[in-house]
């Protein structure tokens, strides 16, 4: 479903950032995406959701090369790949489920489709008791739980979560992974970027190891050892 083939990426300054990443992510895997800060996490994200270009190599999303997606079809490839990040991005001046709606209003969805989608996946994250809440009224995690519920608005075929726990608390984090748990048994490819031990090893799941650029280590069954 997720194939890099041979990538490599320097930045515009010189710096080489990824260097030979091959990888295969299946259809309904469940992957973390581990290293120290700087390993390239990150940027191996923005690959594949066609945010930075690779120097070298191709990065396949189903059949589609991403590398050379027509810059017309980007946001049609980017709504098959929710994304969250650490700081959440959400909209101060909207409410919780206003910041869902958005997503699907600025492709044209009819009305009645927002109506049934939004409560719909803000329950999925139990937040449906807080659709009129500001997000200034949450605590991190129902934070992290809103962007989330956003990125699962065009029901994606992968989640990618990069650092969703690097700015809430131990419990919330747990909240926020088995979230990520359940949407994963529901069918969708979930790829977490972190760099939390805890987490990782209570989970035992796939592990794949960056450490400069490069991936290291790749286990079915994986530890993160520092
Ligand atoms: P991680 O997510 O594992 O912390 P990143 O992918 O964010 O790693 O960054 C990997 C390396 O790439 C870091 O050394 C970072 O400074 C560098 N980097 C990231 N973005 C840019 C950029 N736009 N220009 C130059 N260097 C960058």
């Amino acid at each position: 479903m997720i194939k890099f083939e041979d990538v490599s990426k320097s930045y515009e300054n010189g710096t080489q950032v990824l260097e030979g990443v091959n990888l295969v992510i299946l259809p309904k895997e469940f992957v973390f995406i581990v290293g120290p800060s700087g390993a390239g996490k990150t940027t191996l994200v923005k690959l594949l959701i066609r945010e930075e270009l690779p120097t070298t190599g191709s990065i396949f999303f189903e059949d589609t090369d991403v590398t050379k997606v027509k810059k017309n079809l980007l946001p049609s490839l980017r709504r098959k790949i929710g994304v969250v990040f650490q700081d959440f991005k959400l909209l101060d001046s909207k409410t919780v489920f206003e910041n869902v709606a958005v997503s699907l209003e600025v492709v044209e969805r009819p009305e009645g489709e927002i109506k049934q989608v939004v409560p719909n996946v803000l329950n999925l994250v139990s937040l449906l008791n807080k659709s009129e809440c500001f997000p200034y009224q949450l605590s991190g995690g129902e934070k992290q739980r809103l962007a989330i519920a956003r990125a699962l608005a065009h029901e994606p075929k992968v989640l990618i979560a990069d650092e969703p726990t690097g700015n809430i608390d131990p419990v919330a984090s747990d909240e926020v992974v088995h979230l990520l748990e359940k949407i994963n048994t529901l069918g969708t490819t979930v790829i977490m970027a972190t760099h939390e031990v805890g987490i990782v090893n209570r989970m035992k799941r796939r592990v794949v190891l960056m450490h400069d650029g490069k991936i290291v280590k790749d286990e079915k069954v994986g530890r993160y050892e520092v």
